[in-house]
């Protein structure tokens, strides 16, 4: 299998949606659904992808921001995302105390857990669970991917300011679940550009 990832950004947020597709069978999988999802969509055109489903590293506002979108273009798809936050999408259920709730209720949401294979179509993606900036964060590994979604950024780490996040536990989770991993794994993150494990445990000065 030879995985190929691509890459695109809302300009809102600065926020990553990601096209994951396997070159030989062209089943693919977007990762997170930012505020333009017309871009991840455009690219899943125009490579004729099989888009299988949509998994969320979690549920914050600009991760999940496209979902309609998504789902108008792919059809009804599975929605995948961690057990503890599966009603912020299915039922509209507030993420986080210190904002609105917005208007999610979508049909065919999924749960990823930790150490159960995801499987869409050939692709099939590794779940680690990585809480702390939300309860519910995962990471998503693939071939030689991670996509760490708001826990490990290159350089830095997400939040943990929120009522639900939990500062150790996400520094905790990130140095025993994803620096334990080889160097020259690709980090895509929720933002900015991608890194790699080696760089992140030598250089990220959240984690030394
Ligand atoms: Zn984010």
């Amino acid at each position: 299998m030879k995985v190929r990832v691509e890459v695109t950004a809302d300009r809102r947020f600065s926020t990553n949606s990601y096209l994951v597709e396997d070159e030989d069978t062209h089943d693919a999988v977007v990762i997170d659904a930012n505020l333009e999802p017309d871009l991840v969509i455009s690219i899943a055109r125009m490579r004729k992808a099989n888009v299988r489903a949509i998994l969320l590293t979690h549920t914050d506002l600009d991760h999940i921001a496209g979902l309609h979108e998504l789902r108008e273009a792919f059809g009804d798809i599975p929605i995948a995302v961690h057990k503890s936050e599966t009603e912020v999408v299915a039922k509209g259920q507030p993420l986080r105390r210190e904002f609105a709730p917005i208007a999610t209720q979508l049909e065919n949401v999924t749960s990823l857990t930790e150490a159960e294979p995801y499987r869409a179509g050939s692709l099939e993606f590794e779940v680690l669970h990585t809480p702390g900036h939300s309860p519910g964060g995962v990471t998503l590994k693939i071939d030689g991917y991670l996509f760490t979604g708001d826990a490990l950024f290159a350089g830095s780490i997400g939040r943990s300011d929120f009522a639900n996040s939990d500062g150790q536990a996400l520094v905790d989770g990130i140095k025993s679940k994803l620096l334990s991993l080889p160097d020259d794994l690709i980090v895509h993150s929720g933002h900015g550009p991608a890194t790699t494990i080696g760089r992140e445990r030598k250089l990220n000065p959240f984690l030394t």
